[in-house]
């Protein structure tokens, strides 16, 4: 990676070591498919056994409770379409205005096949309101689907709250917790949630593995017909050097998450503080939310992103926006547009994501080339 500055841990993050090392037998000699039933498929069926329990205690519940997927949006299309194939009679879905595509888009298919989908907006600092939730269950609604992180703001949403009230009603709840587990604390045994996805790259665990958390007695349908892998939820042979891969990184997170949150957060803090003091035109969006402690996403005044993106790119430094540039025009995210931020900020915000591989030398780089990418693009003094 040489000299680069990465400071796009939301889109993913780096495998750690002992993730590659842990996987390393599953691409070369203990090549078997778990399903043989000789004793060499069998230490493969063991390895994937031992790293769904391994999955399982990250978000406190059990190996049995864990679906392996290709990814986190596989582990959601599998709880939404899991749960409305066995609720054939209910056809309203409850979500919130500010979900990733991987839900947003989905839900957009589901109204073209004929289902009620209600968003539930958010405040101006991306905050939901449980009882507006509440309030928009019905006798008919099928399933609540949210996120528990919002991926561009890092704004948290009370999904335990929401649980609460979902639980009472008798309505499924689906979390999309991509962006938080294995970052914050999620314990499914605290809350009652019905189905939760995660996905392993974001937690500095491989590509291509995600996993669903299905609470026992839930009814699914699969998404994916063939074997009885996964109980049945998920027919194909499974990725094992993935799944092996996905365990490694959520051990790490179990041992290791408490202890580097408050380094990454103080990083965090350090970077706005920097920005917000040198760039006028800068402003924390969500920056009054509860928020993840490594996410920031900071508007600035009189400038497109991606071309905040570019010059930041070229100086080795990679972060990402929320913005979609579509037909030569640049819309701001639905998720900022949600939050009504001024178009003015929304065009111009930038998300810098960190890890705890990130270094308070690599922040004060950035603090320092700030405002000169800005004054190159003519927005220092505004604001
Ligand atoms: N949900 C959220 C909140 C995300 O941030 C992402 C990825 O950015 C996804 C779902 C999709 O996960 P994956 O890339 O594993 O399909």
């Amino acid at each position: 990676m040489g000299d680069l500055i990465y400071l796009d841990n939301n889109a993913t993050t780096k495998p750690l070591d002992e993730v590659v090392a842990a996987m390393a037998p599953y691409l070369g000699c203990e090549y078997a498919n778990p399903s043989s039933v000789h004793v060499f498929g069998q230490r493969v069926r063991h390895a994937v056994e031992v790293a769904r329990e391994t999955v399982a205690a990250l978000v406190g519940g059990a190996g049995r409770e864990i679906v392996f997927t290709g990814n986190g949006t596989e582990a959601i299309n599998l709880a939404i379409r899991g749960v409305l194939g066995c609720r054939r009679e209910c056809h309203h879905v409850v979500t919130s205005a500010v979900e990733h595509s991987a839900v947003k888009r989905l839900c957009e298919r589901l109204a073209e096949e004929g289902y009620e989908i209600e968003e539930v907006g958010v405040d101006g600092e991306g905050r939901l309101d449980v009882g507006q939730v509440e309030a928009a269950i019905r006798d008919d609604t099928a399933l609540v689907t949210l996120m528990h992180a919002n991926n561009e703001t890092g704004v948290m949403l009370d999904v335990e709250a929401v649980a609460d009230v979902c639980a009472g009603r008798g309505v499924p709840l689906h979390v999309d917790a991509v962006q938080t587990v294995g970052k914050v604390a999620v314990d499914v045994s605290r809350f009652p949630v019905t189905l939760m996805s995660m996905s392993a790259h974001k937690f500095h665990g491989p590509k291509g593995v995600g996993a669903l958390f299905v609470r026992r007695r839930t009814r699914l349908s699969p998404l994916v017909i063939g074997g009885r892998q996964e109980g049945g939820s998920r027919g194909g042979t499974e990725n094992v050097a993935g799944i092996v891969g996905m365990a490694a990184a959520a051990k790490w997170a179990v041992e290791n998450m408490d202890d580097v949150r408050p380094g990454v957060r103080s990083l965090r803090d350090r970077l706005e503080e920097g920005i917000l003091s040198s760039c006028p035109s800068a402003r924390v969006i969500g920056g009054d939310a509860l928020r993840m402690d490594h996410t920031t996403n900071i508007g600035f005044e009189g400038v497109e992103a991606e071309a905040v993106l570019i010059l930041l790119s070229g100086l080795g430094i990679c972060a990402s926006s929320g913005s979609a540039c579509s037909s030569g025009s640049l819309e701001p995210s639905h998720v900022l547009a949600a939050m009504g931020v001024d178009p003015r900020i929304g065009h111009g915000a930038i998300r810098f994501s960190l890890s705890h591989l990130t270094t308070r030398a690599e922040i004060d780089a950035v603090v320092q080339v700030m405002p000169s990418v800005l004054s190159r693009l003519g927005s220092l003094n505004r604001g």
